[in-house]
């Protein structure tokens, strides 16, 4: 079928890409050992800062998320090292694959996909490890597979509470940018992200902010490893360079999706997303469905997870929606394949847009034959005006006559 009018891609990551920051990659490449290009890395280095909410480094490299990852192991863990994680949903068990693949003990505490990590269990099990034989403690902050987000606070909190050592691992791939996210105040050792969701930038750039601790346990794991050698990008990064060609006009997109974010302020980004999950859900519920996460403590900002109704395949129903609407929602992964699509509203996502896709779901349930009362669009409206930008800033609020 031909479609007219732009395709509504709201799949929880990659995310739509502004214009501005478009229009902001639309430029020459340039010379990457050239004094020009030196302004804008340490643009890029500091702007990251802001965002990661550290003063210390965050490392770019050319690369997806899982990039990103096997940076962060490589660079803190040795062959052998034992680790905890927390099997939060599809992200969580991939990552672990890949730390056993290096020759990590993974330990993973077992989860039912509908829960975030539950700080009292790693609590529990770091007390019980009095020789200090877990070297880091790894989790997903947002579990793109089941929009849940764990409380990675209260998580530093338990490992505080029991004196543990262990380092802090955290995966913050789609929620940095759109959920609150302290790198420093929250002492993590490693943030793990990418350009593709919440800074609302094409694939293809892998973040590593990294603390002090995380460093020195650099200089001395026994991991072999050499593109993702924090010390050889820390060296050239110094002086706003990278060690090899970087993509530099993703770089001029950070940039710009990095003004729009300080712009708006982090404090209004957050609660932006947080308004339009609530009113997602509203939708959702309103529809008689199910939203996956449990724990309304750990409702994702950014996106929506939905449980389809017995004897209603979820892939079945997304083919509807694309189909008719030209929109494409999130597919259930691994264990919730067929039973789960997901609504992503991230980034570039406003009060409309996201009324928009609801429709389209709504369209789509009575389209695809799946039970469900109407009116969960009017739902979410009524959500909005409950929820006015309460948190918003005063020149954010809605202005009334
Ligand atoms: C998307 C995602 C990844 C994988 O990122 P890629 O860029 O596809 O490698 C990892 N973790 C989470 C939480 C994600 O959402």
């Amino acid at each position: 079928m031909q479609h007219q009018g732009r395709h509504f891609l709201q799949i929880p990551g990659p995310s739509p890409v502004p214009d501005r920051v478009l229009r902001a990659m639309d430029m020459p490449v340039i010379d990457h050992r050239s004094a020009q290009f030196a302004e804008l890395g340490h643009a890029v280095f500091k702007g990251c800062q802001k965002i990661f909410q550290t003063a210390g480094p965050v490392i770019i490299f050319p690369s997806s998320g899982t990039g990103a990852w096997e940076a962060a192991i490589v660079n803190t863990l040795s062959p052998g090292d034992k680790v905890l994680m927390v099997e939060t949903g599809h992200f969580a068990t991939l990552w672990r694959n890949m730390a056993a693949r290096w020759g990590i003990e993974v330990e993973f505490i077992p989860g039912d996909w509908r829960h975030g990590a539950d700080p009292a269990a790693i609590e529990a099990r770091l007390a019980q490890d009095s020789a200090h034989a877990i070297k880091a403690v790894m989790v997903v902050h947002n579990e793109t597979s089941t929009g849940v987000t764990s409380r990675v606070g209260d998580i530093r909190a338990a490992m505080d509470k029991v004196g543990h050592p262990a380092l802090l691992l955290v995966d913050t791939i789609s929620s940095l940018g759109s959920v609150d996210y302290r790198h420093d105040e929250w002492k993590v050792d490693v943030t793990v992200s990418c350009s593709q969701k919440g800074f609302m930038l094409p694939p293809g750039l892998g973040f590593n902010a990294i603390s002090e601790k995380a460093r020195a346990a650099a200089k001395t794991n026994k991991m072999p490893r050499s593109y993702w050698d924090w010390e050889e990008m820390l060296k050239p990064n110094a002086g706003g360079f990278f060690p090899y060609t970087p993509a530099t006009n993703l770089l001029y997109g950070l940039r710009e999706a990095i003004a729009m974010l300080l712009e708006e302020g982090l404090e209004a980004v957050f609660a932006r997303h947080k308004r339009l999950a609530a009113a997602a859900r509203a939708a959702v519920t309103h529809w008689g469905l199910e939203v996956l996460c449990l724990d309304p403590a750990e409702y994702s900002p950014v996106l929506t997870a939905v449980l389809m109704p017995p004897g209603h395949d979820a892939d079945q129903f997304r083919k509807v929606v694309l189909e008719n609407y030209n929109m494409s929602l999130g597919s259930g992964l691994s264990k919730v394949a067929g039973k789960v699509f997901r609504i992503g509203h991230l980034g570039e996502c406003n009060e409309l847009t996201l009324l928009g896709a609801l429709s389209g779901v709504e369209m789509g349930l009575a389209a695809a034959g799946v039970p469900h009362r109407a009116g969960g669009v009017d739902a979410a409206i009524k959500s909005f005006e409950e929820r006015t930008q309460a948190n918003a800033p005063a020149h954010l609020k809605i202005v009334k006559p």
